[in-house]
């Protein structure tokens, strides 16, 4: 393993997985959340798996929630879901 690609824990599965196989969901100091698939803003972070069955496990063992302290918004568990279609097509 290089330290040239950083690994990172996905939330769905908790598989660790190179960050950029991953897509990241940022909560702001602001309290609301972004998708960030570049990995370059700042603020907390979690990653998932660029897979829907992954968004789906996260949401069912609220790995989102842990990993935030708090509740995610539908509509960015919807982005998510859309953004995981594009890249699987
Ligand atoms: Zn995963």
């Amino acid at each position: 393993m290089t330290k040239k690609n950083p690994m990172r824990m996905c939330v769905g599965c908790h598989e660790m997985r190179e960050k950029r196989d991953l897509i990241r969901v940022l909560k702001m100091q602001d309290n609301t959340f972004c998708i960030d698939p570049a990995g370059r803003k700042n603020g907390r972070g979690a990653y998932l798996c660029k897979n829907p069955d992954c968004l789906e496990l996260a949401v069912k063992n609220h790995g989102l929630e842990r990993s935030f302290k708090m509740s995610i918004p539908k509509e960015i568990v919807a982005e998510l879901a859309e953004e995981m279609k594009t890249i699987a097509e």
